[in-house]
């Protein structure tokens, strides 16, 4: 007797972006690859961290006023459990050497702004099988 196919789960991805229509595409963008849920503050995307075990997390850096992305990043890493989960950097400025400060804050990828739907699919795709696969 053939096991019914077990579909995979989706990941639970957790979207941290204070504006709300980059979060509404964003979030428009991987919702049929992860199981979304979102935020605009970092106090509250750690608060929802402390609750629900995410599988990615998508950060952007800046949050506007109070914490950033890379300070939200760092205490979310001190959560037990989100030691080593992948933490996507999204930023609309990339200089020379911001890479290494996002690696240093604790993000494991970054993507920069604009990017297209196909890209982001492609890396939580690419963040997802990696993980699958270790
Ligand atoms: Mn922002």
């Amino acid at each position: 007797m053939t096991e019914p196919t077990k579909e995979k789960e989706l990941p639970n991805l957790l979207l941290v972006e204070d504006n709300v229509e980059n979060k509404d595409v964003i979030t428009y963008f991987i919702r049929a690859i992860s199981k979304v849920d979102s935020t605009i503050d970092g106090p509250s995307a750690i608060e929802m961290a402390k609750a629900k075990k995410y599988d990615i997390i998508l950060m952007d850096i800046n949050l506007g006023l109070g914490m950033n992305g890379l300070e939200t990043t760092k205490r979310i890493r001190m959560i037990e459990g989100y030691e080593k989960i992948p933490i996507v950097a999204v930023t609309a400025y990339a200089m020379v050497g911001d890479k290494e400060i996002f690696i240093d804050a604790g993000c494991t990828h970054y993507i920069s702004k604009p990017f297209s739907k196909q890209e982001i699919v492609d890396l939580i795709k690419s963040i997802i099988l990696d993980r699958d696969t270790e």
